[in-house]
């Protein structure tokens, strides 16, 4: 008791003078902004942990106020001192904040199995049905979700299969669906994972001779809930070992969710008997939200952003942006910056600045698996070694340099590209993307290969 006391003191001592240090160098719009959201959870060893409400905020701040937090967090917690971020991939609705604040940091987020060993679930809290909106768009999806997690393991949709373009709200629903099937029945064993982490695991336990175990494990979940299931094209031995998890959990009445980009049909390149196994229940698609839902959205998020913002801007953001969600979101999360940052307020003036770069800022589609695989074809270096824990010079160079290519050209978080390459950390990312830049800059040789590299990669996928 008296340690956890302690631990606690400690904690707040700590990131009160970090506080301290930040709060006498920024701005005080973007000290409100930015740094008084992070909530300081855990110190251990020099390492502090935080948790911040998305990923816009790492990459915000690491972007504009690096050196200041690299020297806050020395004169803190010495010079080995490290920060590490925990994300809650949503701001926190004004009115949930203060049981959220107090409850335990990862609170739905563990189940504990029958034997009572704790897993993650790696359900994010945040994603809820409640904030859902409803749209023609998502109709046929979000009530097949909302049956599944009242009723589980009673409807017919299993496997649930939901396809649509990106930022249309498919990772949100079928998170919501574990949530709710949590806030009923705490004691089911839910799990989220993504295709990737799925594979990445999957390596893992090869590895460590450890498949037995791994399959087990997954086979005895009563909900299975697999993000982005189009990333298994390709992978044929995590194909195999998934198609015999989908049996043993669909035999016994267990569910299964998966979401992808296409519908099961045209995942070509896929074993034919997942694709027709994934047309056995319900497959529901996402449609781009209508102007009506755009509205609904916007006026939605900016009340859990706390910004005040006049429905003129809202009906010219609605109108302007009209092909995906996350970019509705990310626009005003730029707005609320941009007025933060240079304590302005948010008028039509600065909409239209936003708006615009938004819009033009939109890139084609490329995944960072291909751009791994373009940037080792030109060092001759295996894909999977970049993954690995290899230093050898080229390998090295390879990985950063694909590191820094996703960056720029795709829209995934710094904690995504690390994950793509053996799960590394996002502050390695950073130093990748930093040492890149360093490189371009000084070396017109380096200079000319990523700009070789980039017309390969978007050759290959315009
Ligand atoms: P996808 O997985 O289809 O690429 P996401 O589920 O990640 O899309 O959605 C992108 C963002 O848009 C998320 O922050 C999500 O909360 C939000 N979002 C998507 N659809 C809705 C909706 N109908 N209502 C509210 N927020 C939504
Ligand atoms: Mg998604």
């Amino acid at each position: 008791m008296n340690e956890n006391i302690d631990a606690s003191l400690s904690i707040t001592k700590h990131w009160k003078l970090f506080l301290e240090i930040i709060k006498n160098n920024v701005p005080a719009l973007s000290y409100n902004t930015w740094f008084l959201p992070i909530k300081p959870i855990e110190i251990k060893d020099n390492i502090l942990k935080i948790q911040v409400p998305n990923n816009y905020f790492i990459e915000w701040i690491d972007e504009h106020f690096n050196t200041l937090i690299t020297q806050a967090t020395k004169q803190v917690l010495g010079e080995e001192g490290k920060l590490v971020y925990i994300i809650y991939d949503d701001f926190i609705p004004d009115q949930e904040k203060d049981d959220f604040q107090s409850a335990p940091v990862e609170k739905n987020s563990i189940s504990v199995s029958e034997n009572n060993i704790k897993f993650e679930s790696h359900i994010n809290p945040r994603y809820k049905f409640e904030n859902f909106i409803k749209g023609e768009g998502n109709q046929l999806a979000r009530a097949a979700a909302i049956a599944i997690g009242e009723n589980l393991g009673e409807t017919s949709f299993n496997p649930f299969f939901i396809y649509g373009g990106v930022g249309l709200g498919k990772t949100h629903l079928i998170h919501a669906i574990g949530n709710a099937v949590l806030s009923k029945s705490p004691e089911k064993k839910v799990i989220y994972l993504s295709t990737e982490h799925f594979t990445v695991e999957f390596v893992d336990s090869i590895q460590n001779d450890r498949i037995t175990e791994f399959s087990n494990f997954y086979k005895s979940m009563d909900i299975l809930i697999i993000d982005d299931i189009q990333f298994l094209i390709g992978k044929e031995k995590t194909q195999d070992l998934f198609f015999h998890i989908f049996n043993t959990l669909h035999q016994s009445g267990k569910q299964i969710v998966l979401s992808s980009d296409k519908p099961p049909k045209d995942l070509k390149g896929l074993n034919e008997r997942l694709v027709s196994r994934f047309q056995w229940g319900l497959t529901a698609d996402i449609q781009p939200p209508d102007y009506e839902t755009r509205i609904a959205i916007l006026k939605n998020k900016s009340i859990s952003y706390g910004i005040d913002i006049s429905s003129e801007i809202v009906e010219y953001i609605a109108m302007n942006i009209t092909s995906n969600i996350r970019e509705l979101e990310g626009c005003l999360i730029k707005i609320l910056a941009s007025s933060s940052l240079n304590s302005k307020e948010i008028d039509m003036n600065l909409a239209k600045k936003i708006v615009k770069e938004v819009s033009t800022s939109r890139e084609v589609t490329v995944s960072i698996d291909y751009i791994t695989k373009i940037v080792c074809n030109y060092y001759n270096v295996e894909e999977n070694k970049v993954r690995e824990k290899n230093r050898r010079k080229e390998v090295v160079m390879a990985r950063q340099l694909a590191m820094f290519l996703s960056k720029q050209l795709t829209k995934s978080s710094l904690k995504t590209i690390g994950l793509h390459f053996g799960g590394r950390d996002h502050s390695t990312v950073i130093h990748a993307y930093n040492s890149i830049e360093d490189q371009i800059s000084s070396d017109a040789t380096m200079k000319e290969t990523v700009e070789n590299l980039k017309s390969k990669i978007e050759l290959g996928t315009s």
